[in-house]
């Protein structure tokens, strides 16, 4: 049976290893101009009086500077 602890630092690893999310050249255009920046959504739930509260959600997204190609990590790929 897989060590746990071990497979769990072997997937932080990897994270912290696509800061571009794997691309290194623009899969549209090759230029290795790519732009590491998250988006920001938000997602909103009921306060305790009714109001809706907005909590912040930054999603990984790697942006092409030269033909604006963008490619973004959707939530139901960060639960899996
Ligand atoms: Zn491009």
């Amino acid at each position: 049976m897989p060590d746990l602890i071990t497979l769990l630092k072997a997937r932080v690893k990897n994270d912290a290893d696509t800061d571009y999310l794997g691309y290194k050249v623009c899969p549209k255009c090759e230029s290795t101009d790519l732009n590491n920046n998250p988006f920001v959504d938000a997602d909103y739930e009921a306060g305790d009086g009714g109001e809706l509260v907005a909590s912040p959600i930054i999603i990984p997204m790697v942006t092409c500077e030269s033909c604006g190609w963008s490619k973004r990590i959707d939530e139901h790929d960060l639960l899996d």
